[in-house]
């Protein structure tokens, strides 16, 4: 029998019951233990579902209240001594990790400011994770404060009937994606490799002794360019893991091509190893020879990073080849990644198409899928749903809903001079310092500010028909004029108008382009608490109408300072939207360029030129290798920003924005953006900002973190400043926060805001 597996399930709910328990408990208005059981209640649910739709390999410990990287953090004793001298309850700790914590001392209890660890980009995801941070007094060890959660989870599960395989991040991915903490900038985690192996070995006792027979242990950086040192690594790791006390070790790697480092991980003491074939089938030969005589091959076929159906008759073809190396019992049909990345349930989207909601697949529906696979492969009779699946396949691909002709043609003109600005930077400088005559130390934000409960509640009554198109635009331009006001109030430079019409801000544009589609209840977890809702690109993208211009030029009409128009670039619109299979995602940016041009050039013409148009996730779509693939994408990308933004006048300024990565400058050259701005507070290294201070165009270096509710002081704000001028030059300088204010309350805004704008200020007159 071939049996079926998945890596991981969305942790947050059909209805976003995590979110809504945990900022609840932020808040204040729920205790722990009400965050705790509904927990506990999701985690059945999810279990029981797997176990219903007859997956046979379920996993457990892919739950977390933030991030799984974070909880192993948690689990090893890896936080910072920063974090425990306050005394926190242990999800305390986690939560003051993942998002800083600043409370005002009460009679029981001290006040507490801390800010975050850095969170970063889970390879080319959406995702983001908490980096572990060590230091040279970072002592490993379990921390069983709070329960050991990959046990406990999985007594947890073993309780409801269901046997569980615990997943968790191995230690040599665990390592390598983490970093050095502030104080110890000399330390390479990986050299810590023999002191935390012991732990994991501890870890692994105790789930045999609990009962797991099996263990998945996740080492995705296999799919990185691995240097030599950390390749030598796995051999011994892993001996030193496996054994008769320990459970049998099921080695994932998912994202990518392993082929590069399959002589790492080749005869490894595991009983099998997983691969993602959906993104690369063409490894199954050589991942084959490099299987041991009993090793399991979990073939990751239904994929965990897109909503498309699955194709049954090529996914099956695919499952038959693998067999026919490896014989039946040595192969399971798994998702080719944890389904975290895909939303919960298609049953939830009432208003979808039927004609288009019959092409998705959401992570309740993959379920199905393995399951069919696998049952397919067993030779189960699956007729029925073959058929249906077949019916699904062809609909898509006969559909007129995909082709536009009109978009193709004018595709086709895309050339060189379609993507160049008339002249270079160094001559457009002078004529955008002529008509801004900004300062030293120009101050400006990254567009959104506080998405309010009240903005949220009229923008549901309008959907809803409640509130008429006028009253609406009333509300929005009140919101505006707000959000103006304060700028000018504390003396911003470049002004922006807050964002307020937008629900998010790839989603916003989807919304407004043809060629897309959109759920109602499609979320997918983006870090913490923040939920994503990728619109679905299903067809030629073109815009029909303006989308931005009216909100601009109304925040312009109401301030003398010039106000930024706001757009999301083609990459970002691309990389968080769920992208078609059927054409190359360059296809797919460059059409975004083109319906983004028209909406730069409409912008121009009604007196905005200052126009921001964001790619934050430029770097998370850097294919995850070398080689020509990375270097063909990074053409595509930048001349996609580049068809958006240089049709433009040499006088209108085209800023860009770009976060949570680690930003290579190279990368971003060829944007030709003039001003751009990018996440920084997190960086510690000295050597990364020396990196951008041969970059070309002006930079604005975030200075706060816009995850973290802490306001930090002037006199922070300065130091940093001071620390960055150090190595970065002031004449290139913008100051503003590390990306937009629309997760934070408006308290914290204004006060982190007013203190940078007076830093900045300090500064001015020093140059
Ligand atoms: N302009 C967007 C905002 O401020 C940028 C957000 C982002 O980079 N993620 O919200
Ligand atoms: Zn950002």
């Amino acid at each position: 029998m071939v049996q079926s597996s998945i890596l991981g399930f969305p942790r947050i709910g059909g209805q976003r019951e995590l979110k809504k328990v945990t900022e609840s408990y932020w808040q204040g208005k729920v205790g722990v233990n009400d965050l705790l059981s509904k927990g506990k209640e999701l985690r059945s649910h999810n279990w029981k579902l797997q176990k219903e739709a007859g997956v046979d390999v379920i996993p457990s410990n892919d739950f977390s209240y933030y991030d799984q990287v974070l909880d192993l953090s948690l689990l090893f004793n890896v936080i910072p001594d920063r974090y425990t001298k306050f005394e926190l309850a242990p999800i305390d700790v986690l939560f003051a990790m993942g998002r800083g914590l600043q409370r005002k001392a009460t009679d029981s209890t001290p006040a507490v400011d801390v800010t975050a660890l850095e969170m970063v980009k889970w390879f080319d995801s959406n995702y983001h994770y908490v980096r572990p941070t060590f230091s040279h007094s970072t002592e490993f060890k379990l921390n069983t404060e709070a329960g050991l959660k990959p046990v406990d989870e999985y007594l947890e599960a073993k309780a409801l009937g269901i046997e569980t395989r615990p997943v968790i991040v191995g230690p040599i991915s665990y390592l390598y994606l983490g970093k050095a903490d502030k104080d110890s900038l000399d330390l390479d985690p990986i050299s810590l490799l023999d002191k935390i192996l012991p732990v994991y070995k501890q870890l692994l006792a105790k789930l045999k002794e609990a009962g797991a027979k099996e263990v998945q242990i996740d080492e995705p950086i296999l799919v990185l360019d691995l240097p030599k040192e950390i390749q030598a690594k796995y051999a011994d790791a892993y001996k030193a893991l496996a054994g008769s006390d320990v459970p049998e070790i099921v080695l994932a790697t998912y994202f990518g091509d392993v082929r590069p480092n399959l002589s790492a991980i080749k005869g490894l003491p595991v009983s099998g190893f997983h691969f993602d074939f959906a993104r690369v089938p063409e490894q199954l030969d050589e991942v084959v020879a490099a299987l041991g005589d009993k090793q399991t091959l979990s073939v990751g076929i239904v994929d965990g990073r897109n909503i498309w159906k699955t194709d049954y008759s090529k996914a099956s073809a695919f499952v038959a080849k693998a067999i026919e190396k490896v014989g039946k019992d040595r192969v399971v049909v798994s998702t080719s990644s944890s389904l975290l990345h895909t939303p919960v349930d298609l049953q939830n989207e009432k208003k979808l198409d039927a004609t288009i909601k019959d092409w998705f697949s959401f992570a309740t529906q993959k379920l199905d899928e393995v399951v069919v696979l696998a049952k397919n492969a067993s030779g189960e009779d699956v007729s029925k749903e073959l058929a249906a699946n077949a019916q699904s396949i062809k609909s898509r691909q006969e559909s007129s809903i995909t082709t536009n002709p009109k978009v193709q043609e004018r595709l086709a003109t895309v050339n060189e001079s379609l993507s160049t600005r008339k002249v270079p930077f160094a001559e457009r400088l002078p004529s955008q310092q002529t008509k801004y005559n900004l300062p030293l130390f120009p101050t400006t934000t990254i567009g959104s500010f506080p998405q309010t409960k009240d903005i949220r509640i009229n923008r549901n009554k309008y959907t809803k028909g409640e509130l008429t198109a006028e009253q609406y635009e009333e509300f929005i331009n009140k919101e505006i004029e707000t959000v103006v006001r304060f700028q000018e109030e504390i003396g911003l430079d470049v002004l922006v108008h807050g964002e307020p019409e937008r629900n998010d801000m790839v989603q916003y544009f989807g919304e407004q382009l043809e060629g897309y589609a959109f759920t109602t209840n499609g979320w997918v977890q983006s870090y913490g608490s923040r939920y994503v809702r990728p619109p679905i690109v299903v067809g030629d993208v073109s815009r029909p109408k303006a989308m931005t211009v009216k909100e601009s030029v109304y925040a312009q009409s109401i301030t003398d300072k010039p106000m930024k128009g706001m757009l999301t670039g083609p990459v970002t619109c691309l990389r968080w939207s769920f992208p078609r299979d059927d054409v190359s995602q360059k296809v797919q940016a460059l059409q975004l360029g083109l319906a983004l041009r028209d909406e730069v050039q409409d912008l121009e013409k009604a007196g905005i030129t200052v126009i921001q148009v964001d790619e934050p996730a430029i770097r998370e779509g850097l294919p995850l290798r070398s080689g020509k693939e990375r270097s063909d994408y990074l053409n595509w990308a930048a001349q996609s920003f580049r068809v958006a933004t240089s049709g433009v006048e040499n006088d209108t300024q085209i800023h860009s924005h770009f976060c949570y990565s680690d930003l290579d400058p190279n990368h971003i050259k060829a944007l030709d953006a003039d001003v751009v701005s990018i996440e920084f507070s997190k960086k510690d290294d000295a050597n990364y900002i020396q990196e951008f201070s041969n970059y070309p165009n002006h930079i604005g270096l975030g200075l706060f973190d816009i995850h973290s509710p802490r306001i930090p002081s002037k006199e922070e704000f300065i130091s940093r400043i001071e620390e960055i001028l150090k190595v970065y030059p002031a004449n290139k300088f913008w100051v503003n926060p590390d990306c937009g204010l629309k997760t934070r309350g408006w308290e914290e805004t204004k006060a982190s805001l007013t203190n940078m704008v007076d830093a900045a200020k300090h500064f001015r007159g020093k140059y």
